[in-house]
């Protein structure tokens, strides 16, 4: 972190740490993380979801020559006029075996899709275009194909000398067909951003021990750890630990020396985190947010530092559906952002709501939604069921986030609302 962070907070308009709107804190989050350095070169096989640590510049053309888009005859269009013409089949072109002259004017090559186009010709005709063909000629009907039809040109994917992509990009599987049809095998990729993550709450049991009275099975760290693992991150779970300031503070001194972020669940709402502000405060800048959304108001978000090594610090809340909202809305963007990469923008779609919502206006909120179709085929979202924060079958349920806005009112059935849905192709 370059500035402190109170320094940042205090220069954002209408910043108030106990009713903080969800965008403010994005953006405050945003302007404090600097990005990791480090990176690996690894085999292009194994690059999928890892952040690129420079552009790949393209070496050659793709295509690297003009080619034929169909199986048909390849022409000179300055032979095609008014009326049917018939020109002399010359030769063949295939993929990978070019016809080796140049076409002269009344003649034709029979060509397959991907043969390199004879100099000469500038046109290709499918071959169900065609009316008479033989094994000497074929003749072409009036105005059935225009000069320069069926052409893929040279570079027209990729130029050489350009930027075919850019630094900090997550790779796709697209992405790696292409850094390979530039006939590179290797990349330089940002090393794996380490996340350091660990569950607190003296009610919490793991699974295998015997769940006590008024005791919950941790749920938190699966969620997390698969959340983190899905972002292309590496997971390091430190466990469960108690409310103990103490024992508290050994757990965030072994996560610092070990990841560039680290992220506790639960101890952060009003009454837990009188204890923990103060040992927060010996280890970094720590602040304690309200955040104005609904799930997962409590938030802590700051820098701890450890003989002399950093981590980014984020203190999610408790209830499970808000460590999953706060995560994806808060986390995720600036993890990416600390991994050096362009986070995957959040695919944000507009559906009718299929019922009414109650929605006060003054804070955003995150339902989970099941979004489909209406009679018509247009995209409608209904709610899962019972929304509380504790209840993360409401989540396993969904198939999307439905994003109610900050100044938002109430929702009456019929309305368009926004979405997020949670899968996508890639
Ligand atoms: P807290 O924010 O610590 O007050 O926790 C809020 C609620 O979330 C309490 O009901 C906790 O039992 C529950 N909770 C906290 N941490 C976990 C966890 N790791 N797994 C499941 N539930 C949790
Ligand atoms: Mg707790």
């Amino acid at each position: 972190m370059t500035q402190a962070l109170s320094q940042i907070t205090e220069s954002l308009r209408d910043y108030n740490p106990d009713s903080l709107r969800v965008d403010l804190a994005q953006q405050a989050i945003a302007r404090c993380i600097t990005p990791i350095t480090g990176t690996d070169t690894v085999p292009l096989r194994q690059a999928l979801g890892r952040a690129l640590a420079e552009d790949i510049v393209s070496p050659i053309n793709v295509p690297s020559h003009d080619n034929s888009a169909m199986d048909g005859y390849a022409l000179r269009g300055s032979d095609l006029g008014g009326s049917d013409v018939t020109l002399a089949i010359a030769g063949k072109a295939y993929a990978g075996h070019p016809y080796p002259h140049t076409v002269q004017a009344g003649e034709c090559v029979r060509i397959m899709t991907g043969a390199v186009i004879p100099r000469g010709c500038d046109s290709v005709i499918p071959q169900e275009l065609v009316k008479d063909a033989n094994e000497r000629s074929a003749t072409i009907p009036a105005n059935a194909i225009r000069p320069g039809a069926n052409r893929r040109l040279a570079g027209e994917d990729l130029a050489a000398g350009s930027v075919a992509l850019s630094r900090g990009r997550m790779l796709t599987p697209s992405d790696l067909g292409l850094i390979a049809s530039l006939g590179i095998g290797e990349v330089a990729v940002m090393r794996r951003l380490r996340v350091a993550f660990f569950s607190t709450g003296d009610e919490l049991r793991s699974i295998g021990q015997p769940l006590d009275e008024g005791c919950v099975y941790d749920s938190n760290r699966y969620t997390l750890q698969a959340m983190i693992e899905r972002a292309g991150f590496d997971a390091i779970d430190l466990g469960v630990v108690r409310d103990d300031p103490a024992a508290l503070e050994a757990t965030l001194r072994d996560a610092c020396r070990q990841a560039d972020a680290v992220i506790t669940t639960g101890g952060v709402s009003a009454g837990d985190a009188d204890y923990t502000k103060d040992m927060m405060a010996r280890l970094g800048e720590v602040l304690f947010w309200k955040i104005a959304m609904r799930p997962g108001r409590p938030m802590a978000f700051g820098q701890i530092k450890v003989d002399g090594k950093g981590a980014l610090f984020f203190g999610l809340p408790g209830n499970p559906v808000a460590v999953m909202a706060t995560f994806y809305f808060f986390a995720r963007e600036a993890l990416f952002r600390l991994q050096g990469a362009s986070a995957p923008p959040l695919p944000l779609l507009q559906a009718t709501s299929a019922e009414a919502i109650r929605k006060r206006a003054g804070r955003t909120e995150f339902q989970r939604g099941v979004l489909g179709v209406d009679a018509n085929g247009a995209a409608q979202v209904r709610l899962t069921g019972a929304q509380g924060s504790g209840i993360l079958s409401s989540m396993s349920d969904a198939n999307c986030m439905v994003v109610l806005d900050h100044d938002a009112g109430q929702i009456d059935a019929g309305m368009p609302v926004r979405v997020i849905p949670f899968h996508g192709l890639i």
